[in-house]
């Protein structure tokens, strides 16, 4: 079985020191991130799973984990609350988090409900996100790669969202608005060039780097859409 990895969004370094060492300890690699954002795009990126501190300097844990859910990700999700209160809306599923566990905890107890939930879902994750093949492009998912040939394109984190969100829905027209909502969520301020600017960058990238047919095509006032080469 592949080690499995685990994000631990906690901003609160001592904590997220002794989570680590004891989630180590046990087998899992672990990626420690101390804000928001970056708890967004490490989950949307290598995570098996997250555990997740609703109280994060950026955006907060809640809102974390709904953008997740919003994007359809089904990473599991063991948020980590310091208020009895907040437990109703955790475990209410509003958020979709799978376990909770409320602040002081133990690091053995916060293990136990990690390897409880990654037994009882049998890593999903790996079977959820499948390649993509497009003739010469393959878009991995779980390694967050596209490759042409084989060779990676290393696309910046924003360029393969983007290209996986449009790959997604092959033939579909996707609105300059959707992609902004879906690549870059709610709480990005910029304008709709934005996606214009990243889709260029995806084409010099994958179309003119190693000459494929063009793949991502425009739809005029509207958006783009993804076309099957
Ligand atoms: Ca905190």
């Amino acid at each position: 079985m592949p080690v499995q990895t685990i994000v631990v969004a906690e901003d609160d370094a001592a904590i997220r020191d002794l989570l680590t060492h004891h989630l180590e300890r046990e087998g899992f690699a672990v990626v420690g991130v101390a804000d928001g954002q970056t708890a967004l795009r490490r989950a949307r990126g290598v995570a098996d799973l997250v555990v997740l501190d609703v109280g994060l300097p950026g955006i907060d844990g809640f809102d974390v984990a709904r953008t997740l859910r919003r994007e359809r990700h089904a990473v599991p999700i063991v948020m980590v609350t310091a208020r009895a209160d907040e437990v109703d809306r955790v475990v209410g599923f509003e958020l979709g988090a799978d376990d909770y566990v409320c602040k002081p905890f133990s690091p053995r107890e916060l293990v136990a409900r990690v390897k409880g939930i990654l037994r009882r879902s049998g890593t999903p994750v790996a079977r959820e996100r499948p390649t993509l093949t497009f003739g010469r492009l393959e878009i991995d998912e779980r390694a967050r790669e596209a490759r042409v040939d084989g060779n990676d394109v290393r696309l910046k984190p924003r360029e393969f969202a983007l290209l996986l969100e449009l790959a997604s829905n092959p033939g579909v027209a996707l609105s300059r608005e959707r992609l902004l909502q879906k690549v870059w969520g709610f709480d990005f301020n910029g304008d709709e060039r934005t996606v214009d600017v990243h889709v260029h960058r995806l084409r010099s990238k994958i179309e003119t780097g190693w000459k494929l047919p063009p793949l991502v095509r425009t739809v005029h006032g509207f958006g783009y859409k993804f076309q099957r080469p």
